[in-house]
């Protein structure tokens, strides 16, 4: 991931507004953020759009907005970013894991059949790699059971499902604006999306410390808020979006083409009625550390997402799981590795990985 270009394309741009915060004062919230708030939420095709301090404050809030808290069971695919099970943690509800699709490693309707209990309250899917999870097939299972259903959408800015734009897919969605995101903030920032306004009302009460006016506080919330100056880096950026994803589009299909029919490499699906935002172009090898240390050699930046399922982690010891009890998870995790990805990477840059990446299997 390169980041300097993505800034050199922004930077300039942006400097005058920076300068007007920095000498003006309105760090929080404010005409940047409110914008922001109003074209991420069109963009996502979502009535809300509640900026806050990161993804996983994101997430919280969604759970909490929807009173899932103390006692309830949440279920979360054990493959992802930690901080999908995490959130409902922190929300100080229980997590339970679920394995997911071999193919394409998402949450599906099988998987959430196999996992649910008369006790879940909500299914939090995650828009894993930056493709949407199948919502339209696992929200009725989950209505089924009286379960909520809530989006990571934290990977997926600008991905759509049958024409719906990712953060639009389920009631409530949590997303993140870490650098390193297709959409990235200079620094932590993240949003809450949803269509329904009460919910989006909740969650921008809980992120200020409770309160319903100034010094009003009628629960206990906490201080997540989405500052001036990253509001003004994201829009500069969400205009650039759209191109950028593109660009990742054609890289994939780039790699597509490079890797195509090379014995013992799988490379990523997608769903059908997906549009990928290839946030992470993520292919399966086997023997995958001798290959992965042998890029890295190369000086070549490929990576792990995520090389422990979330159930193995020190963090989830406590419910007691082990290797064994989502095997496909496991084994994507052993085998699974990242290429180099972001919207100015070049097509010499991806024909050296192929070349090094057929060498090394
Ligand atoms: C990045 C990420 C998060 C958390 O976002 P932060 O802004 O880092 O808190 C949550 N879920 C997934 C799937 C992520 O990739």
């Amino acid at each position: 991931m390169d980041l300097v270009a993505q800034q050199a394309e922004v930077a300039d741009e942006i400097l005058a507004d920076l300068e007007a915060i920095v000498r003006g004062g309105g760090f929080i919230g404010g005409d940047q953020v409110t914008s922001f708030e109003t074209e991420f939420a069109a963009f996502s095709d979502v009535a809300h759009c509640v900026g806050v301090g990161n993804g996983t404050d994101a997430l919280e809030l969604a759970l909490r907005a929807l009173d899932i808290g103390e006692g309830a069971e949440v279920l979360v695919p054990a493959n992802s970013f930690i901080a999908s099970a995490e959130a409902v943690i922190r929300a100080g509800a229980r997590v339970r894991f679920a394995d997911v699709d071999d193919e394409s490693l998402l949450l599906d309707a099988a998987s959430v059949e196999r996992a649910i209990t008369p006790h879940t309250a909500a299914v939090l899917a995650v828009d894993l790699y930056g493709q949407p999870a199948p919502f339209d097939e696992i929200t009725p299972v989950a209505e089924r059971f009286g379960a909520a259903v809530i989006e990571d959408a934290a990977q997926s800015q600008g991905a759509t499902r049958f024409g719906r734009p990712a953060g639009s897919l389920a009631r409530i969605a949590g997303t993140s604006f870490y650098p390193g995101k297709n959409l990235g903030a200079a620094g932590d920032a993240g949003a809450v999306l949803t269509g329904d306004r009460t919910l989006a009302e909740r969650v921008r009460v809980i992120a200020s410390h409770g309160s319903t006016e100034k010094y009003v506080h009628d629960e206990f919330g906490f201080n997540s808020r989405l500052d001036a100056i990253q509001a003004v880096v994201l829009r500069a950026k969400l205009a650039r979006l759209p191109a950028w994803n593109a660009a990742r589009r054609a890289a994939a299909l780039r790699y597509d083409e490079l890797l195509a029919g090379l014995e013992g490499v799988r490379l990523p699906v997608t769903l059908p009625g997906n549009v990928h935002n290839w946030h992470i172009y993520c292919v399966r090898v086997p023997d995958r550390d001798r290959v992965l240390a042998g890029l890295k050699a190369e000086g070549i930046g490929a990576a792990l997402h995520y090389p422990t399922p979330i159930h193995l982690t020190g963090a989830f010891r406590r419910l007691g799981l082990s290797r064994g009890d989502f095997p496909v998870a496991e084994r994507a995790a052993s085998e699974l590795l990242s290429l180099p990805m972001f919207p100015h990477l070049a097509e010499a840059q991806q024909v050296r990985v192929a070349d090094a990446l057929k060498r090394l299997v």
